[in-house]
C-alpha cells in the first residue's frame, strides 16, 4: 500500500544561482547538503520588485549574498518562515537589516511537548532558539503583498512552530519540511510529535492545492495524492513496529533493525526517534504500554499482553 509512495530524488541547482522555478517563484538553494538537508535548504522569492522571501536559510555568508544578489534592485517587503530549524531561520536576521523586511511565523521555538524526567532536549544543535517574529502568524492568516496574498496553515509535527504557506488564488503551497519529495520528514520527539504530524498531513490532504515547493528538494506535483501515499506509509510504519512488538520485540534499536532495511547509518538515530515519535502516539491511544513516559530506552509491549 505504500507502493504509492516515489521519492523524486533530482535537483539540477548550483548553490547560490537563483532560479524561476515557477511564473514569478525563484529559488537559491544553500550550500549545505547532507543526510537531513539533501542538495541543500531553499529559500524561495515571491513576487517581482516588491517581493517575499520564505525561508531565508542557515546564517551562511554565502547563501545571504546569494539572496541579497538575487533581488538586488528589488524591495523585500516581507520574510516568511516556516519553522526555526537551523537550516531555515538564522539567516532572517541579516535579511531583515538588509532589506528592513518584516518578519512573519508561527512563533518562536517550541518543544511539541515538556521534557520527561531525565530527558535530555537532545534536538537543542538543530534549533535557532534565537529566532523571533515580528508577526506571529495563526493559522488561516492570510498576508498580502505586491500581487500575491500567503495564507498560513499550521502544520506541526516536525517542529511544533511549523507553518506552510499558501498562494491564495494559485495552485501552489510552501510546505517547508511538512512535505518534501526527496524523503519522508524527520519527526522526533520532544521536538516534533507524531499525532501532531497525522493530524497537519490530514490537514493539507483535504486542501486544494496540487503543488508543492518544499525546503528541501525540486517541487511536488499531485501533491493531494502525494500527502495520501505519505500518511499510508506512516500508517504502514505503525503496522510494522505493532507487528516487531506481537513477536515479541521490546525495544526500540530492535525495532528499528527489523523495520528500516537498507538504511543510510547516518540515520540510525534519527529513525531510532521516529519510532519513539510513533510509540509516544501508539502509547498515547493506549494501543502500546511501557512503564512511566516513552523514552527512547524504554521497554514496550502490546497493550494487553
Ligand atoms: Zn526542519
Amino acid at each position: 500500500m505504500s507502493d504509492d509512495l516515489t521519492f523524486d530524488k533530482t535537483f539540477e541547482l548550483e548553490p547560490g544561482r537563483a532560479e524561476e522555478i515557477l511564473p514569478g517563484v525563484r529559488r537559491i538553494v544553500a550550500d549545505n547538503p547532507g543526510p537531513f538537508t539533501f542538495k541543500g535548504t531553499l529559500t524561495y522569492v515571491l513576487g517581482r520588485h516588491k517581493v517575499a522571501i520564505v525561508d531565508p536559510g542557515p546564517d551562511d555568508p554565502n547563501h545571504i549574498k546569494a539572496v541579497l544578489d538575487a533581488v538586488r534592485g528589488e524591495t523585500v517587503t516581507h520574510i516568511f518562515v516556516t519553522h526555526t530549524h537551523r537550516d531555515h531561520s538564522p539567516a532572517t536576521p541579516a535579511i531583515k537589516a538588509a532589506t528592513g523586511a518584516t518578519v512573519y511565523a508561527e512563533g518562536p521555538h517550541r518543544p511539541s511537548r515538556p521534557l520527561n524526567a531525565g530527558e535530555a532536549p537532545r534536538m537543542e544543535a538543530s534549533n535557532d532558539l534565537e529566532f523571533r517574529p515580528d508577526h506571529a502568524l495563526a493559522d488561516g492568516d492570510v498576508v498580502s503583498g505586491d500581487g500575491w496574498a500567503l495564507e498560513a496553515v499550521t502544520t506541526p509535527g516536525h517542529t511544533a512552530n511549523h507553518v506552510a504557506f499558501a498562494l491564495k488564488d494559485s495552485n501552489l503551497m510552501f510546505s517547508g519540511d511538512h512535505v518534501m519529495g526527496w524523503s519522508t520528514t524527520i519527526v522526533a520527539p520532544p521536538d516534533g510529535a507524531m499525532s501532531d504530524y497525522m493530524s497537519s498531513l490530514n490537514k493539507l490532504g483535504a486542501r486544494k492545492e496540487t503543488i508543492y515547493l518544499p525546503g528541501h528538494g525540486g517541487p511536488i506535483r499531485e501533491a493531494p495524492r502525494f500527502v495520501a501515499g505519505l500518511i499510508l506509509h506512516r500508517k504502514a510504519r505503525e503496522a510494522s513496529i505493532l507487528h516487531r512488538l506481537s513477536k515479541g520485540a521490546t525495544d526500540i534499536a530492535t525495532i528499528v533493525r527489523a523495520v528500516y532495511i537498507g538504511l543510510d547509518p547516518r540515520l540510525t538515530n534519527a529513525a531510532g526517534f521516529s519510532v519513539l515519535a510513533h510509540m509516544e502516539d501508539l502509547v498515547a491511544r493506549g494501543a502500546v504500554a511501557t512503564d512511566g513516559a516513552p523514552s527512547i530506552n524504554g521497554v514496550y509491549r502490546l497493550a494487553g499482553s
